[in-house]
């Protein structure tokens, strides 16, 4: 394989990597640190329209992105260690958590981006949206369905009330 152009940071000028030699062991120094660069949070496996509607408003937010894998699905929210030094080297490395500890060079983010590695993957709110409409037939009535639902019991409440007097 030819060397490639690959850019550590914003303002670093673009290191050649020679992509024979490239190797776990030294892999990171041409890593902009892609494995300290986000997190993840495992979240119930969303199932009704009510669960996806809440995914729905979470990705709705800036950096916050839904994924699922084999082992089921989660938030991630895409978002750089404040550890992580100006070369993309761990500030505290000699007492970095354990879960960092444990993260292995071997098959990591620089080989498969997070987004290639997994069975879905959503980064943007009208993505999501598809989705759902493809899950749920009754997708875009939900919303009319729920106000219906919260009119009737307000009417309800309202009578009770007027009941009471
Ligand atoms: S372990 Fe992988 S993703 Fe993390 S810095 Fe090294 S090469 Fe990059
Ligand atoms: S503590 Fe260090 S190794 Fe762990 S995510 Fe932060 S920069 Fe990366």
């Amino acid at each position: 394989m030819p060397a490639v152009e690959y850019h550590q940071a914003a303002q670093s000028p673009p290191l050649r990597i020679d992509m024979e030699n490239l190797n776990d062991a030294n892999k990171c120094d041409f890593c902009s640190a892609q494995c300290c660069s986000y997190i993840t949070q495992q979240i119930d496996t969303p199932t009704t329209m009510q669960a996806f509607d809440v995914l729905l408003w979470q990705i709705a937010h800036h950096n916050i992105h839904v994924f699922k894998d084999g082992n089921g699905w989660y938030l991630l929210s895409m978002s750089r260690c404040s550890h992580l030094q100006a070369d993309n080297r761990c500030g505290i490395y000699e007492t970095r958590p354990m879960i960092c500890r444990e993260h292995s060079t071997g098959g990591c983010e620089f080989d498969v981006p997070i987004d290639q590695g997994c069975e879905l993957y959503f980064q943007h709110y009208d993505e999501f949206e598809a989705y759902c409409r493809k899950r749920f037939r009754t997708w875009d009535r939900r919303l009319e369905k729920f106000e219906a639902a919260r009119a009737k019991e307000a009417a309800k409440e309202k009578a009770k009330l007027a009941k009471k007097k």
